[in-house]
């Protein structure tokens, strides 16, 4: 059959939603409740701005998390510049990131002046190795970002911590995808000076985008509050979209399974969802709207998606068990928990050969789920190269993650799991 010009185009934009066919889980929290609080932000813009939802917030993040202050930004990539400013972090100055994270890490010591120097991950739980910190490190060296990856806490956290006492070098926690995870009863963030997560609308939870700093030591809490009170507000236009994201984002998880669902969605608000890495980040140039402060209306959202956070990770610590006993099952490499630590399993994060992540239908065709690629290069969504990270790229050729949240069908079809 031979198609013409216009045809092919058509045809290829079907394939290519097809491929689109299920959004990999991202908003799994979002709820009709929550679309109730967006639709009701959308009929009146007087509180968009308002400074007491915005502290209401903070408030409660601070105490679900058992944090002296919370400081909430427009993303967690603003949160963790914020703290690099606090830490006084600037020209000549190195900081330690992990080889295997997103680009907006090693762009916030960039944008600070500081030189970023990447060190290797475990392959236990894709958080950073001592050994390799410790090699990475140098008299320049003034912080190390560390992360809990998939919402494990990471395996060396006790000795990482220990090293940056010893070294006098400032401890960042990269919690962006591990709210409500702790280790020896208190949550991940709060044990280095300070840390960060994020509710970025593939996290824990969701405000579409968004991020929160957190501490325990006053001083820091001072100078986040000042940089916090600095920060620019959004726009009204960016407030306003970030609203409209949550319906688009709230109708491609209800209709997950149409296609459709994504071409309707552009016809009826004129675009895609906001892109949380753009082109300009990869290329490692700072947005012009970097550093912003999370507007009110996105709080008030974050506020009501406190609310679940305990039943979701419940329900996410539940679908990992079940991922965790058929993966020892088939073999699959299965990350380690570490004594003394309550991961909340954002994703559950599996080894498997280098073309198993290249084609992963074949967990389509065995237990009805799409697996998640990430991280598919070391320092996402970026073709950066990482030098003397060998498990990087191993994580990168070869980790692919369960989804924890809506995977009812995969249950099902292998008999329930609970
Ligand atoms: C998402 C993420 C970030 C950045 O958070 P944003 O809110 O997207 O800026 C940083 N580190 C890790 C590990 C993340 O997953």
């Amino acid at each position: 059959m031979r198609v013409g010009r216009a045809g092919a185009s058509l045809l290829k934009q079907i394939l290519g939603a097809r491929r689109e066919l299920s959004p990999p889980f991202s908003s799994a929290t979002l709820e009709q409740d929550d679309i109730a609080i967006v639709r009701q932000l959308l009929d009146g813009e007087s509180s968009w701005f308002d400074r007491a939802l915005l502290e209401e917030f903070e408030a409660r993040f601070a105490s679900v998390v058992g944090a002296a202050g919370a400081f909430a930004f427009g993303a967690g990539r603003f949160a963790l510049s914020a703290i690099l400013e606090v830490l006084g972090i600037g020209d000549g100055d190195e900081v330690v990131v992990p080889g295997y994270t997103c680009v907006v890490v090693p762009n916030a010591v960039r944008f600070a002046g500081a030189q970023p120097v990447y060190a290797d991950i475990e392959l236990d739980t894709y958080g950073l190795s001592v050994e390799s910190v410790a090699q990475a490190m140098s008299e320049k060296t003034k912080a190390i970002v560390i992360h809990h990856l998939y919402g494990l806490v990471c395996r060396d956290y006790e000795e990482l911590l220990e090293l940056g006492r010893i070294r006098n070098v400032h401890i960042v926690e990269d919690a962006a995808q591990a709210l409500g995870a702790r280790y020896k009863g208190v949550h991940v963030g709060l044990r280095g000076v300070a840390g960060f997560f994020s509710t970025e609308r593939s996290k824990i939870i969701t405000t579409g985008q968004g991020g929160i700093a957190v501490t325990q030591t006053p001083w820091v809490a001072d100078g986040l509050a000042a940089v916090a009170d600095r920060a620019r507000a959004p726009s009204r236009e960016w407030v306003h979209m970030q609203l409209e994201d949550f319906l688009i984002e709230y109708l491609r998880k209800r209709h997950s399974k149409r296609w459709i669902t994504r071409e309707w969605a552009k016809i009826r608000f004129g675009r895609g969802p906001l892109i949380s890495t753009t082109e300009m980040e990869m290329e490692g140039e700072r947005p012009r709207y970097y550093g912003a402060r999370m507007a009110g209306a996105i709080a008030a959202v974050g506020s009501n998606q406190l609310g679940k956070l305990d039943e979701m990770n419940s329900r996410r610590r539940r679908t990992a068990e079940y991922w965790e006993k058929l993966c020892r099952a088939e073999g699959h490499g299965i990350p380690e928990v570490i004594r003394e630590s309550d991961p909340v399993f954002l994703r559950f994060p599996v080894l498997v050969e280098p073309d198993q992540k290249r084609d992963t239908r074949w967990a389509w065709s065995r237990y009805g789920i799409h697996v998640g690629q990430w991280y598919e290069t070391p320092i996402h969504p970026t073709n950066q190269p990482v030098c003397g990270c060998p498990n990087a790229t191993i994580a990168a050729d070869g980790c692919v993650n369960f989804p924890t949240l809506g995977v009812h069908e995969g249950v099902i079809r292998l008999g329930g799991s609970n």
